[in-house]
């Protein structure tokens, strides 16, 4: 650390990855401070993980309310008020940005609350103010990519989503990645009519093929109306929206959940010699290096894995190998990750498909069952579960499920997969009964390939 500078560390940008990093790298004696120019927690707290996860437990009291009535219980009409819903959520994300806060203020983290510019590789730009710092840190995150069609300015992304004045009586949503599952299953389960149109045959490129064919034909149980190989080519006033098939329909929203774009535009990074790759993320080693030994990046404005998790050990990793003389490599293998869609997908490891290009053979084992709690009562969700195993060593290469808490199952299977465990190890825990869960240790179906 050097005296030579105003600080040791200066951190553009406040969401999960750049606070985490601000925060901890304070807690090892750094000097630490931080520019954010809008609410502190960035895309996950303000428009992201937090209020859509809130969002997704409202939608899913309607089949809350069905079944219950097959325990017994007379639940009246039950009636949804949209504005309620959004004042609560507002409000505790207000509380979570002042919590955020005050951990950096806590941890002794000077604040800027504006935008900051990178002058030179040890100089940021605040207010026409320049301040000098050993290390910077560009965590900026992404934002929301529409594609250029005419009439896009109608449509709105997930930013907007969150703060609408009303639900709508139909919605379309364009996509087929984590937004538009978990936003269409958000509607659908508000009383909205929902469509969903992907430009692909298969939902989640580059998810287990099985569990994203699945997870379409839950959603379509539901009610979603699922459009396949469907693209909108332009979108007319009244929102009546055009597809590549010649067909056409209106709707009373239009929302794009296309992508996301890494957030590096203005920041001057290219001037002062910070590679960036052609979707404009920037590019860094092992270690969240630029290609300048002082300008360090993480989270999705590096577009590796763009997941919260990721960003904030992303930060720790970085606080070690800056102020702890730790040097600590990324590590980006076997990350687990959910779609709160409606069932739930989550997943550790490899895909069937993945996990077969890279060995010569593996071994499936799944299952699929209707959930206990359904048992009573008219619903046909399917739980689903998948193991994928490499034949030679028995190593579970990959765990996959559809179905509920699928995400806060999959977190349990995630430490054995990452630990190497075999099949046989799992077989050897014992199950929880009755559980979902308990299936992971108890499978025995096997397919050959
Ligand atoms: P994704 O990259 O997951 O999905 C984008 C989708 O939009 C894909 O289906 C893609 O199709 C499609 N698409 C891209 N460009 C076009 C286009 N020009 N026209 C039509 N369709 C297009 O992005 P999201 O916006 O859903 O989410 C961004 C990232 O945020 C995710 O990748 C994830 O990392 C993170 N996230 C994580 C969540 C979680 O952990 N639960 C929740 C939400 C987001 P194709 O596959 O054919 O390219």
């Amino acid at each position: 650390m050097s005296a030579q500078y105003d600080y040791d560390l200066f951190t553009i940008g406040g969401g999960s990855g750049g606070v985490r990093a601000s925060r901890v790298a304070a807690g090892y004696g750094a000097r630490v401070a931080i520019a954010e120019a809008s609410l502190f927690g960035g895309t996950c707290v303000n428009v992201g993980c937090i209020p859509k996860k809130l969002f997704a437990y409202a939608a899913h009291f309607r089949e809350d309310f069905a079944i219950a009535a097959s325990f017994g219980w007379t639940v009246g009409e039950p009636r949804f008020d949209w504005a309620t819903l959004r004042a609560n959520k507002d409000r505790e994300i207000a509380r979570l940005n002042g919590v955020y806060e005050r951990l950096l203020v806590d941890a002794g983290v000077a604040i800027h609350r504006t935008r900051a510019k990178v002058r030179d590789a040890h100089t940021v730009e605040v207010d026409g103010k320049t301040i000098t710092a050993q290390h910077i840190l560009i965590a900026t995150g992404s934002w929301p990519q529409v594609p250029a069609i005419p009439g896009r300015e109608r449509a709105i992304t997930s930013n907007e989503a969150f703060h609408l004045e009303r639900l709508p009586e139909s919605a379309l949503v364009v996509g087929g990645g984590y937004v538009a599952l978990e936003f269409a299953s958000i509607f659908n389960g508000l009383g909205v009519a929902t469509t969903l149109a992907y430009r692909g045959q298969r939902l989640l490129r580059g998810f287990d093929a099985e569990l994203a064919t699945r997870l379409g034909a839950e959603m379509a149980m539901k009610g979603v109306a699922l459009r396949l190989q469907a693209n909108p080519t332009r979108i007319d006033p009244g929102l009546r929206v055009a597809f590549e098939d010649g067909s056409a329909a209106d709707y009373e929203l239009v929302m794009f959940a296309t992508g996301r774009k890494p957030n590096t535009a203005g920041l001057g990074l290219e001037a002062v010699g910070v590679k960036l790759a052609a979707d404009g993320a920037v590019v860094v080693d092992a270690y969240s290096k630029s290609t300048v030994d002082s300008i360090w990046a993480i989270g999705d404005v590096t577009n590796r894995v763009n997941l919260t998790p990721v960003a904030t050990a992303e930060a720790m990793w970085l606080a070690k190998t800056l102020f702890r003389g730790e040097p600590t490599p990324v590590d980006h293998e076997i990350v687990p990750t959910a779609v709160f869609a409606n069932p739930n997908l989550a997943t550790v490891g490899l895909s069937e498909a993945a996990a077969r290009a890279r060995f010569s053979e593996v071994e499936i084992y799944k299952t699929s069952f209707r959930a206990l709690r359904d048992s009573l009562s008219a619903g046909k969700e399917q739980t689903f579960m998948k193991l994928v195993v490499d034949s030679a060593s028995q190593r579970v290469l990959g765990a996959h499920m559809i179905g509920p808490d699928a995400g806060e199952i999959i977190q349990g299977i995630a430490v054995a997969v990452k630990l190497g465990a075999t099949k046989a190890q799992f077989d050897a825990t014992i199950g929880i009964h009755p559980t979902a869960a308990e299936e992971f240790v108890t499978l025995r179906e096997r397919f050959l390939g």
